[in-house]
């Protein structure tokens, strides 16, 4: 078995603020530090089972 660790990184306009950077609120959006995008870091971790070649009927 494998597993390959995989890191996806993707820039999105701030949902809480939609890319203002303002709190709906007033002030700063606390989300996004007032930069109205978000920084998403995705770990995947992907397992590679080998293949079985059980094809036996
Ligand atoms: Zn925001």
């Amino acid at each position: 078995m494998r597993t390959i660790s995989k890191k996806f990184d993707r820039v999105e306009v701030c949902r809480n603020c939609k890319g203002s950077g303002k709190s709906p609120m007033g002030g700063t959006c606390p989300v996004c530090n007032g930069t109205g995008m978000i920084d998403k870091h995705l770990d995947i971790d992907i397992t590679i089972k080998p293949h079985k070649n059980d094809n036996r009927r």
